[in-house]
């Protein structure tokens, strides 16, 4: 990689420690997540040459959230191919992640894999075809990341499956159009585990990197087809952060998906993958000072995907 990315990680994580990120707060409508430190902060950058660039807490493990909606789709597209586009749409919601509104008014179908009534659905495909749907995004992480010992944190998924009645009433909404094939509590338990799975930053970086490498994975073996894994890209630009994601395209300009752990993984296609984490949020639910952090990356490197 041929810029200094050590120097340009430390100049963000310094900006970070003392910027004022206004109302950002941590989501807590999952309790379990409201108990990280507000200051915690971890930046990895893995580049396609196999350089590595890491600050801050890069080896404490965090809830993967939202940022989980990436690998279930790769397994989704294993599983079913172009099929899987009759379930769920490729169209930006404009709608807060986890709204009903839209969902009623289109009968059912979601509009993206990546807001929670399409990762639903997507958690409903994964049922119908892998015989271990509760772990099969774990399983699958663990293989990306090279680290066996991927998890799902118990204290996080019993906490979502506690304060989980929004996502169920969005899977109820969706049975109730006949556009659910799995009981609502089998599938909103395989959607809470892989919302719930622990990873760090340096994992979660490296997990993603087959989406900067024509979906090449870490071990050399192609995870998903370079079409398939253009089209995640595509997808995570336009979808990956929800209502945010105009501004995102604007300010940052890379695919990124975010998860309301605080975490924000982004691809430069051929170049590297990176993750952000830092647990406070803006109002769209994605990390205030993750997306600055991006943006001054991006910035430093004079380049996006634009
Ligand atoms: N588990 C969270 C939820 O379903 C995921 C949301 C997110 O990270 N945006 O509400």
């Amino acid at each position: 990689m041929s810029h200094n990315y050590a120097a340009i990680l430390e100049q963000i994580a310094e900006h970070v420690a003392t910027a004022d990120f206004g109302t950002a707060r941590k989501a807590d409508y999952i309790p379990a997540l409201s108990d990280v430190p507000d200051d915690h902060f971890a930046m990895v950058i893995c580049g396609t040459d196999g350089e590595e660039h890491a600050i801050g807490m890069a080896d404490l493990p965090f809830s993967i959230q939202s940022m989980s909606k990436v690998f279930a789709l790769a397994l989704a597209q294993r599983a079913y191919g172009d099929e899987l586009w009759q379930f769920v749409r490729r169209e930006p919601s404009g709608s807060a992640f986890n709204s009903l509104i839209q969902l009623e008014q289109e009968n059912g179908i979601p509009r993206n894999p990546f807001i929670n009534a399409g990762a639903i659905r997507v958690a409903d495909l994964i049922t119908s075809r892998y015989a271990n749907p509760d772990r099969s995004a774990a399983e699958f992480l663990a293989q990306l990341c090279g680290n066996p010992n991927i998890r799902v944190d118990n204290d996080v998924y019993l906490s979502e499956h506690l304060h989980g009645d929004r996502n169920r009433a969005i899977a109820y909404l969706m049975k109730s159009f006949g556009k659910l094939d799995n009981p609502v509590e089998d599938v909103v338990r395989a959607y809470f585990k892989q919302c719930s799975i622990a990873m760090t930053a340096r994992e979660m970086a490296r997990a993603c990197r087959f989406l900067a490498c024509k979906g090449i994975g870490l071990d050399g073996k192609q995870v998903i087809p370079a079409d398939e894994t253009s089209r995640i890209n595509a997808l995570m630009l336009t979808c990956g952060m929800y209502d945010g994601v105009g501004d995102f395209a604007f300010t940052v300009g890379i695919p990124a998906k975010s998860g309301v752990g605080g975490g924000i993984i982004g691809v430069i296609p051929g170049e590297f993958s990176v993750c952000v984490w830092s647990p406070r949020l803006d109002q769209r639910g994605n990390s205030a000072a993750g997306i600055r952090a991006l943006e001054m990356l991006i910035r430093a490197i004079g380049r996006s995907v634009f």
